[in-house]
C-alpha cells in the first residue's frame, strides 16, 4: 500500500552530516551541522550539566511519574527569568505564561500552532534567508508565511532599509519572526539602536513579535546582552512570543529541552492563554520528557551551578569568536581576495561566507569541507587544526 511514496530530498542541513559521514578521506571537516565541537573536534557535555546529572541520579527521592502536561514548573519559572530577566515587570505583574516544550523546534511550532487557532491575522514573516526549518514549521501550523527583507548580499550585513519598508507594509496585526540574537545563517544582528527602531515600528502597526531565542549567551557569552532584543519589546508593556531552547547554550542538543513564554496584557489573559495552550499539547505529545528540564532547573535554581555555567558558556562562546579571528587572519595572510572582515563582524555560531553554491561544492569535492549551499560555516566545527585548511579551500575556490 506504501510502493507509491517517493523518496524524500535529505533535509539540507542535516544531510549535510550524512554526507560527510560516508565520506573516507582523513582531511574531511564538517561545518554543517550548527553543533558545538571542542578544540580537538569532540562533542561537549558541560561539566555542571554532568554534575546536575548525577545529583539528579543519586536523588532516590525522584521518581519517573509524568509532568504536568505544561512541563517541569521550576523550569518554566527559571526559563521565564532567564530570557526577560528575573527582575521583569512582566514576571512579577504575572503576564506571562511559560509551557515547557521539545527543544526551540516544538517551542515554535507550538507557538505557531496555538497562533493558527487564536489569532486572527495568520501571516507569519521571517526574515530572508532564516533557518530551514522556520517556513515549513510555520506553514505546517497552519500559518501563511512571507518573507522581510533582511540581508544585503553586497554589504554582507543588514539591509535595514528593506527589513523596515517591508514590515512597513506588512498588515496591521501580521506575526513577525525575529531572531533574538545571533541570527541564522548570516550572522548578523541588528544593533540596539536599529532594534528600537524595529520596535516602535512594529508597536505602532501592532504588529506581534515571535522571537526565536536558540542562542542565548552564546552569541557573546553574556546571557544578558543576549537577551536585550527580546526585553526591549517586553519592557514596553506589549505583548510577544519567545521560544527558547537549551540545546545550544547548555549542550542539551538532544534533550530537547526548550520553552515558550507568551507574554499577555495581563495576569487573565495570560491564564486564559495556558490553558489553551495545554488544549494544542495534549493531542500532540501529552506532556513534555522530565530529564533535560531537570537538568536545566537544577543548574538555574542553584547560584554556584549558575555561576558555573556561565563559566562554561563563555568559554565556548569565546572559542568560536577566537575561531572567527583565526580564520580572517589566515586568509589575510594568504592574500586572499575580497573583503572578509564580516568574518569576524558577524555574530554567533554561523558565518554567512558570502561563498555560492559552485564554490561549496569545489570546496567539498577538492578539500572534503561540508557545509550547507548557501555559504554558511558553524564556526563550532572549526579548530586551529583544521582553519589553515579551510582558507586554503575558501582561497583557491574564490581564485579559480
Ligand atoms: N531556531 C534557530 C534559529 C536555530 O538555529 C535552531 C537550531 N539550529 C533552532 C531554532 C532549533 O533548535 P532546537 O530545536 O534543537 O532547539
Amino acid at each position: 500500500v506504501f510502493a507509491h511514496v517517493v523518496r524524500a530530498p535529505e533535509d539540507p542541513i542535516l544531510g549535510v552530516t550524512v554526507a560527510y559521514n560516508k565520506d573516507t578521506s582523513p582531511m574531511k571537516v564538517n561545518l554543517g551541522v550548527g553543533a558545538y565541537r571542542t578544540e580537538e573536534g569532540k562533542p561537549l557535555v558541560l561539566n555542571v550539566v554532568r554534575r546536575a546529572e548525577q545529583m539528579l541520579v543519586n536523588d532516590t527521592s525522584r521518581v519517573k511519574e509524568y509532568l504536568p502536561i505544561t512541563g517541569l514548573a521550576d523550569f518554566n519559572k527559571r526559563s521565564a527569568e532567564l530570557i526577560f530577566g528575573a527582575e521583569s515587570p512582566a514576571l512579577q505583574e504575572n503576564r506571562v505564561t511559560t509551557v515547557q516544550c521539545l527543544s526551540g523546534t516544538g517551542s515554535l511550532r507550538i507557538g505557531a500552532e496555538f497562533l493558527a487557532r487564536h489569532y486572527d491575522e495568520h501571516t507569519i514573516y521571517i526574515p530572508q534567508p532564516t533557518w530551514g526549518n522556520h517556513p515549513k514549521v510555520f506553514t505546517l501550523a497552519g500559518l501563511s508565511v512571507k518573507y522581510y527583507r533582511y540581508y544585503d548580499p553586497a554589504t554582507r550585513g543588514l539591509d535595514f532599509q528593506g527589513l523596515l519598508d517591508d514590515l512597513a507594509a506588512a498588515p496591521a496585526g501580521a506575526i513577525v519572526l525575529l531572531h533574538a540574537c545571533a541570527h541564522n545563517p548570516t550572522g548578523v544582528d541588528p544593533t540596539i539602536d536599529q532594534w528600537e527602531k524595529i520596535r516602535q515600528l512594529m508597536r505602532s502597526k501592532g504588529l506581534l513579535p515571535f522571537f526565536d531565542s536558540a542562542y542565548q549567551g552564546f552569541a557573546s557569552g553574556n546571557l544578558d546582552a543576549d537577551a536585550q532584543s527580546v526585553r526591549m519589546f517586553v519592557a514596553d508593556g506589549g505583548e510577544c512570543l519567545v521560544a527558547q531552547s537549551y540545546a545550544k547554550n547548555m549542550g542539551l542538543y538532544g534533550e530537547r529541552v526548550g520553552a515558550l513564554s507568551i507574554a499577555c496584557k495581563d495576569r487573565d489573559v495570560s491564564s486564559k492563554v495556558e490553558s489553551q495552550l495545554k488544549l494544542v499539547i495534549r493531542p500532540m505529545y501529552s506532556n513534555p520528557p522530565i530529564h533535560g528540564a531537570s537538568i536545566v532547573a537544577t543548574i538555574l535554581k542553584d547560584r554556584k551551578m549558575y555561576d558555573e555555567w556561565t563559566v562554561e558558556l563563555k568559554a565556548m562562546a569565546d572559542r568560536i569568536i577566537s575561531m572567527r579571528q583565526q580564520l580572517f587572519d589566515t586568509m589575510q595572510a594568504r592574500g586572499t581576495p575580497g573583503d572578509w572582515s564580516h568574518i569576524i563582524k558577524q555574530i554567533g555560531m554561523f558565518t554567512f561566507t558570502g561563498l555560492n553554491a559552485e564554490q561549496v561544492s569545489f570546496m567539498t569535492r577538492e578539500y572534503h569541507i561540508y557545509m550547507t549551499s548557501d555559504g554558511r560555516i558553524s564556526m563550532a566545527g572549526l579548530s586551529s587544526r583544521t582553519v589553515p585548511h579551510l582558507a586554503d579551500a575558501m582561497h583557491a575556490a574564490v581564485t579559480r
